[in-house]
């Protein structure tokens, strides 16, 4: 059982007048950890406290500040099992993925402290004899907001970008995995300035009072409705908002695969940490040349995944994240079987505790079906049969988000042809969970906007100021 406090103002321990919450393991139901819950005031007196150390901060020589970080990474790593476990036990996903994403969140730390004192400004060819030059400035306080599903990954990029490039952060882990996040600030304060990253905890009531604080940046990664009510939010105090929000993301399977791979890719995307992923494959568009033993395929790997506690190593697909995010799967699942829709295997709820869903297919989908529109984030594939790889484009197309797409062709014009079409920030031929390292792009519509990830995140901290230097009365210094 953990019992988490927040760090205000350099103070472990600090707050949390409006009592607490509790997280439950979703595979048992048992008691996991406290947390408090921050009310509004408290919130502002943190970003008060912090605001007292950003100057401090900001005037850190850069190498200094990704010394700094480079420490804190290996704090992090030194608790990698702790943050592994107790992120499997909060929100239920298998322990080795759990234990990816901490190594991929030290990673990000460690290249986040590397590239940053390598980032500049540039000079200008202005008056010879003047200077004129552009400088990145830290942009001051960050408030961050992360999710559940992939709690240390995610919030390591967000405080590692904003960190390093000298701003001070106060960072409120999803009421889903409050541990997982005290765990982190614990690690990254023990080798940071005092007072530079402060973690707040609570719900949402917590997370909409930082966002309305006097901060400069609003950083948040979660849901498309969450993400539009910080913006709201922010706007009438003029913070800078970076939104990574939800999606849809389409998977187009071509005539002339091979429907045993595509199954294979398909259900990779759509069942690896129960469907709780940004970049899940969330509907299929299938021509109907392979549709059939496609779905067959498909339905077979579904069956032979083996469900069970994240902490079983044998566990292929673990609970989802509670019984509230349960019900909301099942509804759309059931919503869309009313509408016509087959669920081939799946689609019931499981007795016994936990949250357990077992992997759906659903087939004889249409496109305009809420499970085929709308982000479910559960183990489910719903599959569109389309007739041509024009259709299926179009379909992929109309959404209103736009994260990432994934094709499946062997034809190298329908390649080109996704690349250049799909209104989304990242498209993958060929790989469902393709991509380069330090890859960043910008999520289009509900989807969010800014860059959340890569070399660019560090540009999204700073703000640029423009500098002309010339002798007094055109003469020398
Ligand atoms: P969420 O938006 O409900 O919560 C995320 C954070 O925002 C939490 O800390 C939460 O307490 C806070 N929050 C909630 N309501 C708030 C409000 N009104 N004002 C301010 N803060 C508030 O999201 P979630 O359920 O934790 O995460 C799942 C969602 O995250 C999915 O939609 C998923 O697609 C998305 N996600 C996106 C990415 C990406 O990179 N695009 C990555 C991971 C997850």
């Amino acid at each position: 059982m953990y019992t988490v406090t927040q760090l205000i103002g350099g103070v472990w321990g600090a707050g949390g007048d409006d009592g607490e919450f509790v997280v439950c393991d979703p595979s048992d139901g048992n008691r996991v950890s406290t947390a408090p819950i921050a009310p509004a005031d408290e919130v502002d007196k943190a970003v008060a406290a912090a605001r007292g150390m950003a100057a401090q901060w900001a005037s850190t020589p850069a190498a200094e500040r990704a010394s700094a970080l480079l420490r804190a990474a290996e704090a992090v790593a030194e608790v990698a099992d702790e943050l592994a476990q107790a992120t499997t036990a909060e929100m239920g996903k298998p322990l080795a993925d759990a234990r990816g994403g901490v190594e991929a969140g030290i990673a990000t730390l460690r290249q986040y402290a590397e590239l940053a004192p390598a980032r500049g400004g540039r000079t200008l060819h202005g008056d010879p004899a003047a200077l004129d030059f552009m400088t990145p400035e830290p942009r001051g306080v960050v408030a961050v907001l992360t999710p559940w599903n992939d709690p240390v990954a995610v919030a390591c990029g967000l405080l590692g970008a904003a960190l390093v490039t000298g701003n001070v952060v106060l960072h409120k882990p999803s009421e889903r995995t409050p541990a997982t996040g005290w765990l982190l600030a614990r690690a990254l304060d023990s080798a940071l300035p005092a007072g530079v990253l402060s973690l707040i905890t609570g719900g949402p009531e917590t997370g909409a009072a930082l966002a309305a604080a006097e901060v400069d940046v609003v950083a948040h990664v979660g849901s498309t409705a969450t993400g539009r009510a910080i913006a709201a939010a922010a706007a009438a105090g003029g913070a800078k908002v970076l939104l990574e929000n939800g999606g849809s993301d389409p998977l187009i399977v071509d005539a002339e695969v091979d429907p045993v791979w595509a199954a294979e890719q398909a259900a990779q995307g759509a069942f690896a940490n129960a469907g709780q992923i940004c970049v899940a494959v969330e509907r299929i568009y299938a021509h109907r040349d392979i549709a059939e033993d496609f779905v067959d395929a498909l339905v077979e790997r579904a069956a032979a995944l083996r469900v069970g506690p994240g902490r079983d190593p044998r566990t292929d697909l673990g609970p989802l994240v509670d019984r509230r995010h349960r019900d909301q799967v099942h509804g759309q699942v059931t919503a869309a079987a009313a509408e016509g829709a087959r669920i081939r295997v799946g689609g019931t709820l499981p007795e016994g505790p936990g949250a357990y869903y077992p992997a759906t297919v659903v087939d004889n989908c249409r496109h305009d079906l809420t499970l085929v529109r709308e982000e479910t984030f559960g183990p489910v594939a719903p599959v569109v049969v389309v007739d041509s790889f024009s259709e299926a484009l179009r379909c992929a197309a109309d959404s209103p988000y736009g994260l990432a797409a994934t094709v499946l062709t062997r034809s190298m014009s329908h390649a080109q042809r996704a690349w250049r079409e799909l209104p989304v920030g990242t498209v993958k031929v060929n790989a469902v969970f393709g991509g380069a390292p330090a890859g960043a792009a910008h999520p289009r519509r509900g989807s969010g906007q800014g860059f959340g990830y890569g070399p660019e995140l560090l540009d999204e901290f700073t703000a640029m100021k423009a500098v002309h230097l010339q002798a007094p009365g055109g003469g020398h210094w």
